[in-house]
């Protein structure tokens, strides 16, 4: 059986060379990816402006600095994920991103990038975190916002977008754009549990047709906050 992708054991394979990432002179992506680039980025801040709602209220509460620079790394080891934030910022990276001791995303009050943020970044989800959530369905859409980016990356069982190279991106490209219509689509659904517009049987539908289709929405962190509300 094949290996399932998991952010924290990196196929070094897949990861970009160290030469060369500095000098890159400006956008060389195929006209081919571009806009889904562009529509991925779009998706991403989307999903960080409602994140942003309660992770403000969490991460004001809290003086440690979870942000690790080697996950950092990844925004620029990534082919992808550093064009995604080349289109949402330009090129924001330091020149000497690889030698900090903090990641060179991480600014006075947290995260500088809106978009091309490693998936772990979304996805990590700490106790201070799930406490900020409000009721059930407060809780159910923020545990789904933790990892939708997550779910639309995953090109095949072994293949992430996080660590496709350019070629395999561009090998790909029909079924990245399908992906990040399907993400704006169950991003669209996902709010209505907390916008008033369903009863409660409705809600809780929508909620078991977003844990199928989703499977991952349904770890162990999400257990909790959702078990905590009942
Ligand atoms: S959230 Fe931003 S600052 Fe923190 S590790 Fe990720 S990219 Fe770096």
């Amino acid at each position: 059986m094949e290996a399932a992708y998991h952010p924290l054991k990196i196929p070094t394979s897949s990861l970009l060379p160290v030469a060369g990432v500095d000098n890159v002179p400006g956008p060389m992506v195929p006209p081919e990816l571009k806009d889904v680039i562009a529509a991925y980025a779009r998706l991403e801040q989307d999903i960080g402006a409602l994140v942003k709602r309660r992770s403000a209220v969490a991460c004001a509460r809290c003086e440690k600095i979870c942000c690790r620079p080697d996950v950092g790394e990844q925004a620029l080891e990534s082919w992808w994920l550093r064009e995604v934030g080349r289109q949402a910022h330009g090129r924001w990276w330091p020149d000497d991103w690889r030698t900090r001791d903090q990641c060179a995303a991480l600014g006075d009050t947290g995260c500088t990038l809106t978009a091309g943020k490693p998936m772990i970044c979304w996805s990590f989800v700490c106790d201070l975190y799930t406490e900020v959530y409000e009721d059930l369905w407060d809780a159910a859409l923020y545990s789904f916002l933790a990892d939708l980016l997550w779910e639309v990356g995953q090109l095949t069982r072994k293949l992430h977008l996080e660590y496709a190279t350019e070629e395999q991106a561009l090998a790909h490209a029909d079924k990245i754009a399908t992906r990040v219509a399907w993400g704006r689509e169950l991003l669209e659904e996902a709010k209505h549990l907390v916008d008033g517009s369903l009863d409660e049987v409705g809600r809780h539908r929508l909620l078991l047709s977003l844990m199928c289709r989703v499977p991952r929405f349904f770890r162990a962190t999400t257990q909790r906050a959702l078990l905590s509300r009942l």
